[in-house]
C-alpha cells in the first residue's frame, strides 16, 4: 500500500512558460483545484484513459506532503511543516477541461493521480533548488525548475492555509512546467524528482466506463 494522501491541492498556471503554452497568464494570485483521492494510483499502476476524453495529457509535478497542521500560516510556519517531496503526475483530460468551466472532470477521474514515494527533506533544504522532469516512452517531455514557479512552495502553502486547514498527510501539486502533451495506450510515463525519485505508470484504454 503505497501513499495514500488526505487532501489533494493543485496549483494551475505556476510556471510563466507553461501558462503560455496554453494561451493563458499567469494568474496574479495562486490558482487552486482539487483532485479527488480516489483518483490515486501507485508506481506500476495504469493511468487509464476514460472514454469520454479524446485528449488525455501528462503533467509531471514536484508533490509536497504536508507534516503538521497549518492554519493561516505564514512563510516560515508553512515551510517548517513540509515534510517530504514526492513525484506525482496531475493527469488532465485536456479537452474537458476546455469544455467545463470547472475542472473537477477534466482532473478527476480515477487513475489520474499517480503519486510515488515520498521521501523526508531536512528543514534546511533549498525548495527552490528542486527540479522535475516528465518522459514519455523515455523521451524526455518536460524539465522544469522550482526556480521558475511563479509562487514558491512556502508562499502556496501560506496562501492554501488562508483558505482551508492543511493536515498531516495532505498532497500539494506544485504546478507543471512546459511541455505538456498526450498520453496514449501503450505509453510509459515517468515523472522524476532527481534526489527524490522516479514514478513510472503504463497508461491503458478505458476498460468500460460510461
Ligand atoms: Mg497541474
Amino acid at each position: 500500500m503505497g501513499y495514500t494522501p488526505g487532501k489533494i491541492v493543485c496549483v494551475g498556471r505556476n510556471y510563466a512558460a507553461h501558462a503560455r503554452e496554453l494561451g493563458n497568464a499567469v494568474p496574479e494570485r495562486p490558482l487552486l483545484f482539487l483532485k479527488p483521492p480516489s483518483a490515486v494510483i501507485h508506481e506500476g499502476d495504469a493511468i487509464r484513459i476514460p472514454a469520454a476524453s479524446r485528449q488525455v495529457e501528462h503533467e509531471g509535478e514536484i508533490g509536497v506532503v504536508i507534516g503538521a497542521r497549518l492554519r493561516q500560516a505564514d512563510e516560515a510556519t508553512a515551510r517548517a511543516a513540509v515534510q517530504a517531496v514526492v513525484c506525482m503526475n496531475d493527469v488532465t483530460a485536456r479537452d474537458l477541461q476546455k469544455t467545463d468551466g470547472q475542472w473537477t472532470r477534466a482532473k478527476g477521474f480515477d487513475t489520474f493521480c499517480p503519486v510515488g514515494t515520498p521521501v523526508p527533506i531536512a528543514q534546511d533544504a533549498d525548495l527552490t533548488a528542486l527540479e522535475v522532469i516528465c518522459r514519455v516512452n523515455g523521451e524526455v517531455r518536460q524539465h522544469g525548475y522550482a526556480r521558475d514557479m511563479a509562487f514558491s512552495i512556502p508562499f502556496l502553502l501560506s496562501t492554501i492555509s488562508q483558505i482551508m486547514t492543511l493536515e498531516p498527510g495532505d498532497l500539494i501539486a506544485t504546478g507543471t512546467p512546459e511541455g505538456v502533451g498526450p498520453l496514449r495506450s501503450g505509453d510509459v510515463v515517468e515523472v522524476e524528482i532527481p534526489g527524490i525519485g522516479v514514478l513510472r505508470n503504463p497508461v491503458t484504454e478505458h476498460v468500460t466506463d460510461a
